[in-house]
């Protein structure tokens, strides 16, 4: 599985794939599945359902590695929008971003004075911005940002740490020490064995270890997984330490394992969804058809099919 998801990967950024799927119809159905909608109207009515199903949001407009200015305050005001429009709709103001859609790529103090902007509008509404994590090229220089923001604005910021990279341990404990709010992933980029677990095994046993030390020790973790095993053994780990349940939560992505998400909800787990959308979907997409070996052979098929 590990082997098709980094083939998946390998091969999504290549022209005559991405073209085809950004053209296809067949393909685009499977798009709106993971992507709730292009524009912020489409996603606030996916926002507004979920909310009345009892689950929490986290609200993203998909897009990476923007290399002009312009386009970086353009995502600063998008981020902005989003932030106000959800306030305004009593939605709670929670975003995900990410750094190199707010200009890493042109540089730190870039992307540092383009996410104070968004950080000082969150603290005005009484929202929160979760800096996603992305390839292993980014992470030194990710993780060095948040902890400079965290100093600033402690509530309003949280990072996300991959259990797949070997230095995950370190930086969790680096943010229990600091009180700074992780959301634990297992991690969804193809990285090499000189930075990161290859084995699915490693990764899963490395996630249950870090898990466990968030739920004793850490800023109200967040548990993003949709693996079945590993949310049974949270659960288990839980009960067992008497753990609250307001001292956490669980966060699974727009479109994966639905059923699951309303039955922790209602079984009084918090449970907060990422919801993406936006134009800018297509390396997202292929990140959640790389997940997922039906997904990637669903795609496979149409590419066979179109010759
Ligand atoms: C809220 C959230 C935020 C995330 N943020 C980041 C981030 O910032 N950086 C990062 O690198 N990664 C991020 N990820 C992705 C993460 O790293 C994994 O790639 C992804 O969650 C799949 O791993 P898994 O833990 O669900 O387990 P897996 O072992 O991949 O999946 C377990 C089971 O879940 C189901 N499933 C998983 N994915 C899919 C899918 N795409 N389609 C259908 N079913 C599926 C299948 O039944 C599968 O057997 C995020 C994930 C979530 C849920």
């Amino acid at each position: 599985m590990q082997m098709m998801r980094q083939a998946v990967l390998a091969v999504a950024d290549r022209p005559v794939v991405s073209g085809f799927f950004r053209s296809s119809p067949v393909v685009r159905g499977l798009v709106d599945r993971f992507v709730a909608g292009e524009t912020l109207d489409e996603a606030l009515v996916v926002c507004r359902e979920l909310a009345d199903r009892g689950m929490a949001l986290t609200l993203d407009e998909l897009g990476e590695n923007v290399h002009t200015q312009e386009e970086v305050d353009a995502a600063v005001t998008t981020y902005i929008g989003i932030l106000r429009r959800l306030h305004a709709e009593r939605l709670e103001p929670n975003i995900s971003v990410k750094l190199t859609m707010l200009g890493l790529d042109l540089g730190d103090e870039v992307a540092r004075d383009a996410i104070v902007k968004v950080l000082d509008v969150a603290r005005e509404v009484g929202g929160f911005v979760r800096v996603d994590m992305e390839g292993s090229a980014y992470t030194d220089r990710t993780m060095q940002i948040f902890h400079e923001l965290h100093d600033t604005y402690p509530s309003e910021v949280g990072i996300v740490i991959q259990t797949y990279l070997y230095r995950a341990e370190r930086d969790v404990r680096d943010c229990i020490e600091r009180g700074a709010r992780v959301r634990l992933v297992k991690g969804a980029y193809a990285e090499p064995v000189t930075v990161a677990y290859q084995e699915r095994s490693q990764i899963d046993d490395n996630y249950v270890r870090l898990m466990e030390l968030l739920l004793d020790h850490g800023n109200f973790p967040a548990l993003a997984t949709h693996d079945p095993a590993l949310i049974r053994s949270a659960i288990g780990y839980v009960q067992r330490m008497h753990i609250p349940l307001d001292t956490f939560e669980f966060q699974m992505l727009y479109g994966v394992r639905e059923d699951e998400q309303r039955r922790l909800a209602e079984a009084g787990f918090g449970m907060r969804v990422y919801v993406g959308f936006g134009t800018e979907w297509y390396p997202y997409f292929s990140r959640r058809i790389a997940e997922r070996p039906a997904n990637a052979l669903f795609v496979l098929r149409q590419l066979r099919g179109s010759g």
